[in-house]
């Protein structure tokens, strides 16, 4: 009998493989990934500089250490090349080819990456795993100069983060407001001003047109003409689900990889789950669904078919300067925002007048987040 194969070992991959574990315990189960495999959590990424931690600091286990506890085969810094779905076999970059009974697809979601001009252009990186932010801590002066590409839920918690940790930040972005399409006006203020009063700049609708390196020294161009020195540019424009290998095997892949209820992919014996996984319609980059993913694929992986329901899950921001919480309303939701002010505290809710379909918190707002989160419709 051929094993079951997880691909990646991000939050999803190992979710999965610890709840399968607790159901099967004899299924022979392989992990691959790219990266060194280490058990670590993602969002502890943009509260490092705040904690003083190192990369190694947040590897919580290494990849022997969970192949162990698993009672898995784990393979690191090794990259899944090819899936043959008829075959039941996936090929590896070594040229091996590997058979699975049923195979997993948690390869997470990358960074959207944009042109820039000028000699600088490798000054701009992006945090989006361990590796990265070994790189990038390394490549970052004490009392260092960043500038911040982009203001959406990322790049706004890392301002904050990195201005915690003694840094000067600037934050150019080219919307009007931070976090536009996760909450409203009001409390984006709220935000902008705390992180304001913290000294992070701030420089909206507006692009980096070129960037040129002298000696150690970055000089950004922006569209308004105005320019800023810096010794370097996190990216942090947004991530788009990982589906080039699912796409290449002919899976059904629209902004994610397509997945129905039961997690299964348009191709037998093929699931997807986490930040790669376009669920019924939605792909939520968050830690909560890919929970609830994980727990309901460990079933059906282990003979119960089991269909994932969301409840509604609302996001803590890591923006400490200003804490918020967001529950965005469903794209389909009609209603309007109705705000309460209190100077940094908001208390925002998208209503039709009659039910609650999203939320904003800030400040001490925050308090009202289990109260409301009761009232908010499921999302699948
Ligand atoms: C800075 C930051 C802060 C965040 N903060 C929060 C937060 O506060 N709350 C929240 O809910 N969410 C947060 N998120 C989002 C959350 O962390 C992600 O939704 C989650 O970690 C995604 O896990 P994943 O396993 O799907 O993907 P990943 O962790 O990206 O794992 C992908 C895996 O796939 C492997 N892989 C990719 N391609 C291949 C291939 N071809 N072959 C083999 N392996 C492959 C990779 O090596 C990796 O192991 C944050 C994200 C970031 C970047």
């Amino acid at each position: 009998m051929s094993a079951v194969i997880i691909l990646g070992t991000g939050l999803a991959g190992y979710t999965l493989a610890r709840e399968f574990r607790k159901l099967n315990q004899t299924t022979e189960l392989k992990l691959i990934t790219t990266d060194d495999g280490s058990n670590y959590s993602k969002p502890m990424l943009s509260t490092g500089f705040t904690k003083g931690k190192s990369a190694d600091d947040l590897a919580m286990q290494s990849a022997e250490y969970m192949a162990e506890t698993l009672n898995a085969q784990i393979l690191t810094h090794c990259k899944v090349n090819a899936i043959d779905s008829d075959a039941h076999t996936i090929e590896l970059d070594s040229g091996e080819t590997l058979e699975y009974s049923k195979l997993v697809l948690s390869l997470g979601a990358e960074p959207i990456r944009i042109p820039v001009e000028g000699n600088g252009s490798d000054k701009v990186f992006s945090v989006n795993d361990l590796s990265d932010y070994r790189i990038f801590r390394e490549s970052l002066p004490e009392k260092g100069r960043v500038v911040i590409l982009g203001a959406g839920l990322i790049g706004c918690e890392f301002a904050n983060d990195l201005r915690n940790g003694g840094h000067s930040v600037s934050v150019v972005a080219l919307c009007e407001q931070l976090m536009p399409g996760l909450i409203p006006e009001a409390a984006a203020q709220a935000v902008q001003s705390s992180l304001v009063d913290e000294g992070v700049e701030f420089y909206l609708g507006q692009s980096i047109q070129s960037m040129t390196q002298e000696q150690d020294e970055l000089t950004v161009k922006l569209s308004s003409g105005e320019t800023l020195k810096a010794d370097l540019v996190l990216s942090a424009i947004g991530l788009k689900p990982r589906t080039a290998l699912a796409a290449q095997a002919g899976l059904a892949v629209n902004k994610g990889i397509q997945v129905n209820p039961l997690l299964e992919t348009s191709h037998q014996d093929i699931y997807a789950l986490g930040d790669c996984a376009e669920v019924s319609g939605l792909n939520l980059q968050y830690v909560m669904p890919l929970m609830a993913c994980a727990r309901v694929l460990a079933k059906n992986l282990s003979g119960s078919p089991t269909a994932v329901k969301y409840g509604p899950m609302p996001v803590t921001v890591k923006t400490p300067a200003c804490p918020l919480v967001t529950a965005p309303p469903a794209t389909s939701a009609q209603g309007t925002w109705q705000v309460e002010l209190d100077g940094p505290n908001v208390r925002a809710l998208f209503t039709d007048g009659k039910d609650l379909h999203g939320f904003a918190l800030t400040g001490s707002m925050t308090s009202d987040k289990v109260q409301l989160t009761r009232r908010l419709p499921s999302l699948l």
